[in-house]
């Protein structure tokens, strides 16, 4: 399998070669057009993997295609990525931005430590993909006006140290707020637990290892 084999949008195509990206990792391999199906996956894989391009090629591929059709009520986030730690999410919306360059592909960071007003401000004016902790997000939607109902993919990334930082409920919270999007998570490994919440927030799960 190759890139180019996926029927990705042309630019997002040439974003992954510009990015040095040759041959898929074998977790792209797998996960990519799983997702590009519509599937909800639960994938095994840790740093190192391969697995942030895995979930942000699908991702972007469905924003670019989809970006402008509901652009006269205003752009809406079509996707959420949940990571543990605020560095994490700066890693991942830098290699979005990459990826998603000259596409309609819009991001914003919601984490911690930097004023929660520039944050909301820019989901206002319109962002496909939200990158964010779960702390911040539930802030974000308690105390805020964001509207998730248009979020189609759920990237829950490092569930098993979601859980051990004791995220659970607010994933869970978090996940209430959105209408049945597909799910794609990630976790180093995948235990009792980690299958028992993906359990609960989807009916059909493809479990993918590598
Ligand atoms: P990750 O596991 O997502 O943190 O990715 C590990 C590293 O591999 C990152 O620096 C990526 O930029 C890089 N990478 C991701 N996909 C590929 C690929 N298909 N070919 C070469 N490098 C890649």
């Amino acid at each position: 399998l190759s890139f180019s084999s996926c029927h990705l949008p042309q630019r997002l195509l040439e974003n992954i070669e510009s990015s040095g990206y040759e041959m898929p990792m074998p977790v792209q391999m797998q996960a990519i057009p799983a997702a590009l199906t519509g599937k909800s996956l639960l994938v095994s894989a840790g740093t190192g993997s391969g697995k942030t391009a895995s979930f942000l090629v699908p991702v972007i591929s469905y924003c670019a295609n989809n970006g402008l059709q509901n652009s006269s009520n205003g752009r809406k986030p079509r996707a959420i990525v949940l990571e543990p730690t605020r560095e994490l999410c700066i890693q991942v919306e830098e290699q979005a931005k990459m990826l998603g360059k000259g596409l309609p592909f819009k991001t914003a960071l919601v984490v911690g430590g930097d004023p929660m007003a520039g944050q909301l401000y820019r989901i206002q004016e319109g962002v496909e993909l939200i990158v964010a902790t779960p702390g911040r997000l539930i802030d974000l939607l308690t105390k805020h006006d964001i509207e998730l109902d248009d979020v189609m993919i759920f990237v829950l990334d490092e569930v098993d140290c979601m859980l051990q930082r004791g995220f659970r409920d607010q994933v869970m919270q978090i996940f209430r707020a959105l209408s049945q999007p597909q799910l794609l998570m990630y976790s180093a490994t995948i235990s009792p637990e980690v299958e028992k919440m993906a359990g609960t927030m989807v009916k059909d799960v493809t479990v993918v290892s590598i």
